[in-house]
């Protein structure tokens, strides 16, 4: 029978394995970002980036520690910052890219065990869509 899914839950169910918090350059952080993040953990957040951060070109990452995985994340807690983590982490995988091209879809899902493979490009790009609208509702 054709997969034919209709919302996010379908096609993507985090595991918990941790593994997309692991590794150098992926979590950009915006200026409100920092702001955030630095109200919630009790930091000042103009020292914000020197401590937490590194520069990617001319943008600022949060930084990975010793072990790689990025300096919010705690092997059982998982992620420290879960309630203010940037905007790239709460939308994962639901990202602009895969809306432009969808064949990145499979190629994340290669790294990212709660993401199904396969699913369809116009159903993918409707899902994405609406998962879009939950994190960015249209102003009223
Ligand atoms: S790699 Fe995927 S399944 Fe694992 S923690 Fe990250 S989002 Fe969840
Ligand atoms: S901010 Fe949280 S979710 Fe994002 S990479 Fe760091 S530990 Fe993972």
């Amino acid at each position: 029978m054709d997969f034919k899914p209709t919302n996010g839950e379908e096609i993507f169910a985090c595991r918990q394995c941790g593994d997309c918090c692991k590794g150098f350059g992926g979590t950009y952080v915006t200026a409100q970002d920092i702001g955030r993040i630095s109200a919630y953990i009790g930091f000042d957040r103009d020292r914000f980036p020197i401590r937490y951060c590194e520069k990617s070109g001319s943008r600022y990452v949060l930084a990975c520690g010793k072990d790689g995985y990025c300096i919010f994340f705690d092997r059982e807690k998982q992620c420290t910052i879960h309630p203010v983590k940037p905007y790239m982490c709460k939308a994962w995988p639901f990202i602009e890219a895969v809306i432009r091209h969808p064949e990145n879809w499979n190629m994340m899902a290669n790294s990212c065990p709660g993401m199904k493979k396969d699913v369809p490009e116009k159903t993918l790009k409707k899902i994405i869509g609406s998962e879009k609208e939950k994190l960015h509702p249209p102003e009223k």
